[in-house]
């Protein structure tokens, strides 16, 4: 299917802060995608030239195959939800929702049957004549979501809207969002800055730091296969060490070979290694493929998150179904596919000057 909305080259300057750096990207409709990033990245800078409230600086906007970069919000196909809600306080449910229609002057029997309909999606069903002021801030939220699809946009932009939710709400509202968009069959756009967010809603994320989209793909692309350390470390804990491919399927780290499944680098590549701490079993000192000594433990509800380190002091996260104990020497174990590789992306000159140090130590120590 084509394309809803493209960028090309797309850049936004503030003054002389370059807040977005030459993004391309790709929206097709029907899907649910998501913008995940730390704070300051350029999420809702992005947000806000999709929905029209921002021009670029460079790079073009395209909607449907149409350059649409100054096109006013009002005459785009798309809706904001925005991350404080913006619901009119003067104003009941039923004419909060209905707001859009109205503005468009559609009658009022059009209105009540949208409307209706509307806060039968978000639940809310009987609650067009309260006051937003008697209502919580999950069905504020939903209030704001009923308003911006009544406008029937082809394109829902969402600015973090769960972020104010507590955590059984905010469970709850991901589960609902995502059924809604898979009823409407419309495109969302989400915004985050909660990976497990990310993860659990979407079918396609973009990971953004410092201006720029990092890397692109399915949740499982990005979580077994983060570009860069960066990524690893956003998308959930992980253990980070240095290595060295020899050679295909085989790896060195901490002094020791391990048979793992990826391959095509070149011979004693650097890479960082990554280890999910989930992916981590402990098991006794003699089987186990590294040893570490615990020096934490908390339970979560279905494991317990232990911290450890190994004797060259490096630290590790591991999630396990057993207790240990504080101070006890362990074995941790995992499988060859556990072991994801990162390529370090250095310029010619760093990679051979790391290759032939790293050639040096191996004969020092033999
Ligand atoms: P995010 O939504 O990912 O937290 P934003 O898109 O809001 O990030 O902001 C990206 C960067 O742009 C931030 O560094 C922010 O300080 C900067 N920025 C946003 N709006 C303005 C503005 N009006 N003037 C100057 N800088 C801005
Ligand atoms: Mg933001």
């Amino acid at each position: 299917m084509g394309a809803i909305i493209e960028f090309k080259g797309v850049a936004l300057t503030y003054g002389a802060t370059e807040v977005l750096k030459a993004i391309n990207l790709t929206i097709e409709p029907g899907k649910f995608y998501t913008l995940l990033g730390p704070s300051g990245s350029g999420k809702t800078t992005i947000l806000r030239l999709m929905a029209g409230f921002l021009q670029p600086s460079a790079g073009n906007i395209l909607f449907e195959g149409q350059q649409i970069n100054t096109v006013p919000p009002e005459k785009r196909k798309v809706n904001t939800v925005f991350q404080n809600y913006a619901l009119f306080p003067n104003l009941n449910v039923y004419d909060n929702v209905a707001f859009g229609m109205t503005i468009k002057g559609k009658s009022p029997a059009e209105k009540a049957a949208k409307v209706d309909e509307m806060l039968h999606l978000v639940k809310l069903d009987g609650y067009g004549q309260w006051e937003i002021s008697e209502l919580s801030g999950g069905q504020q939220q939903r209030v704001a979501i009923a308003r911006a699809l009544a406008n029937e946009p082809e394109v829902l932009l969402l600015d973090e809207p769960l972020s104010a939710l507590d955590y059984k709400l905010r469970k709850e509202m991901q589960r609902e969002l995502r059924s809604i968009q898979q009823r409407l069959g419309i495109t969302f756009i989400f915004v985050t800055h909660d990976q497990e967010e990310a993860l659990a809603m979407s079918d396609w994320i973009f990971v953004m730091n410092d201006g720029k989209i990092v890397q692109n793909g399915s949740p499982v692309d990005i979580y077994d296969e983060p570009i860069n350390h960066f990524v690893a470390d956003f998308i959930g804990e992980s253990n980070i060490i240095p290595g060295v491919m020899k050679k295909d399927y085989l790896v060195s780290f901490l002094g020791r070979d391990f048979e793992n499944v990826d391959g095509g680098m070149r011979p004693n590549e650097p890479v960082e290694v990554v280890l999910r701490p989930e992916d981590l079993d402990i098991v006794s000192e003699e089987a186990g493929k590294l040893v570490v000594t615990i020096d934490d433990q908390s339970f979560r509800g279905d494991y317990y998150e232990i911290s450890a380190h190994d004797d060259d002091l490096n630290q590790w996260q591991i999630q396990a179904t057993n207790p240990v104990e504080i101070g006890q020497r362990a074995g941790l174990y995992f499988d060859p596919e556990d072991i994801h590789i990162m390529r370090l992306h250095e310029d010619e000159a760093a990679f051979d000057a790391r290759i032939e140090q790293y050639v040096e130590d191996e004969q020092d120590e033999n």
